[in-house]
């Protein structure tokens, strides 16, 4: 069943342009998805959301868009060279390859195989290792290869550049730097749609605190960002869950962690994670370049070499979590209605307009008419192209709050048809109001003041 639902959202998300499998017509890439026109706005609204309640709207918090591609060194000295591996193992009986932590443990190097429940030895099955970094050739000849690796994180964008920012903007701690952009690990366990890709977008705040106040901001993050998702971004309270690491669960440098995680249709998994990194990446960074990445503390005259707290949040997971979250299926007049019921500052569009019928002119002037007042202050779609039912459908998929419909009676009385996306109920409402009726719906259901 849950299988079932995901199968479905893959294929509704194909089917309406919201992602693509990448190089699809060459046969595709393991995970690697492309965003079509409705996944891209939809992407782009919650990308928006976040650094707007970040960035434009607090003062604590500067952003930063910084490159993808990075010096080597600096994988030395985050460790991600070393240790950015997993622990992979193949299932002697159906042959499908795991990640061992995320199998369920028997017993000391016993797992039980998460498709076929064979048991797997790690040690007979001969576990190994696999760096997930990507390297790419950053010289003009091939001859003299040098090497540059493609980020697996943005936050390392954000330590390198920690001094630039601080010099440059005068800022006290507590600061946060924030920044969005894409990430590349090479995953070898893959599947699940969008939520484990080797290109990805990440959401990621670095935080620089005193030492001694790093607990309380930490606290602080998981609360906001567990907000953020309930609030902001609307997804349902039931569906969110915070876990916190275990001690034996911690990367060696984190002093806390917790999850938030979203109950996706194989069930509740990572959606972010926010962890108090201590001061593992400023010391580590001063360490490598031999730069002084610490911080003059005016108050008290003193050097510190701030904790950071880092709430890292996926664009992608987020989308995913964003859909499974608003995919209904309801049955009307004995058949089956699929509707995305997005919250309105996330929908690709605010309102779709049609002419009842295609071929009478007056009709089609007049949609067009409409479509083009609005569209110049909210996105909106204009459609002839199917009977009205058909065009309802593909509206109640793409999740677009109103339908507004001209008919041969709007001609006379300057009146059309606004169809609610949720309950389906219609409504006349004057031209010159239409406007002000999708603004005012809208705004009841939008999670985003605007
Ligand atoms: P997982 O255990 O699921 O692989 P992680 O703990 O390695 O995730 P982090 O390194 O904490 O993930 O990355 C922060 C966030 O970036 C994750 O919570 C997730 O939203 C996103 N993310 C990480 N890896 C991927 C990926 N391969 N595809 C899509 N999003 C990802």
């Amino acid at each position: 069943m849950a299988e079932d639902k995901l199968a479905r959202i893959v294929s509704l998300c194909k089917r309406r342009g919201f992602v693509f499998g990448g190089s699809e017509i060459y046969g595709g890439l393991s995970s690697i998805w492309d965003y079509g026109p409705l996944g891209a706005k939809l992407k782009k609204r919650i990308k928006d959301i976040w650094w707007d309640t970040y960035v434009e709207k607090r003062e604590d918090i500067l952003g930063l868009d910084s490159s993808i591609i990075m010096h080597e060194d600096v994988f030395k000295a985050s460790g991600h060279l070393e240790g950015f591996t997993d622990l992979l193992v193949d299932c002697p009986k159906c042959k499908k390859r795991f990640r061992i932590d995320k199998l369920e443990k028997k017993s000391e190097n016993l797992y039980k195989c998460a498709e076929c429940g064979t048991d797997i030895d790690t040690q007979k099955s001969k576990a190994r290792k696999f760096n997930l970094m990507l390297k790419t050739n950053v010289s003009a000849t091939e001859d003299e290869p040098y090497y540059g690796y493609l980020r697996p994180e943005t936050a390392q964008g954000i330590f390198v550049n920690f001094i630039n920012v601080l010099n440059s903007c005068h800022r006290k701690l507590p600061v946060g730097i924030a920044q969005i952009g894409k990430a590349f690990r090479n995953e070898v366990t893959t599947g699940s749609f969008i939520f484990r890709m080797k290109e990805f977008e990440q959401m990621e705040i670095e935080y620089f605190v005193k030492p001694e106040e790093a607990d309380k901001y930490y606290k602080y993050w998981v609360n906001e960002r567990y907000n953020f998702y309930t609030s902001r971004i609307g997804l349902r309270k039931e569906n969110i869950r915070l876990r916190e690491h275990t001690k034996d669960e911690l990367a060696h440098y984190a002093k806390s962690c917790t999850d938030i995680e979203y109950n996706f249709p194989f069930g509740f998994s990572e959606l972010e994670g926010i962890a108090n990194r201590g001061n593992f990446d400023l010391t580590e960074h001063g360490r490598v370049s031999k730069k002084d990445l610490s911080f003059f503390d005016e108050q008290t005259k003193e050097k510190v070499v701030p904790f950071v707290i880092e709430p890292s949040a996926g664009v992608d997971r987020t989308f995913f979590a964003v859909i499974c979250d608003a995919y209904q299926e309801e049955e009307v007049n004995g058949k089956i209605r699929v509707v995305l019921k997005l919250n309105s500052a996330l929908a690709p569009y605010q309102a779709a307009i049609f002419p009842l019928l295609k071929n009478r002119p007056e009709l089609i002037e007049l949609a067009k008419k409409i479509f083009c007042d609005i569209k110049e202050k909210l996105p909106a779609l204009y459609d002839d192209t199917g009977a009205i039912g058909k065009l309802y459908r593909r509206q109640d998929e793409i999740g677009t709050p109103l339908c507004i419909t001209v008919d041969v009676e709007s001609i006379n009385d300057k009146k059309v048809t606004i169809r609610d996306r949720d309950t389906m109920k219609q409504e006349r409402v004057t031209v010159d109001n239409v406007f002000d009726y999708i603004k005012e719906r809208n705004k009841k259901q939008s999670t985003v003041d605007s």
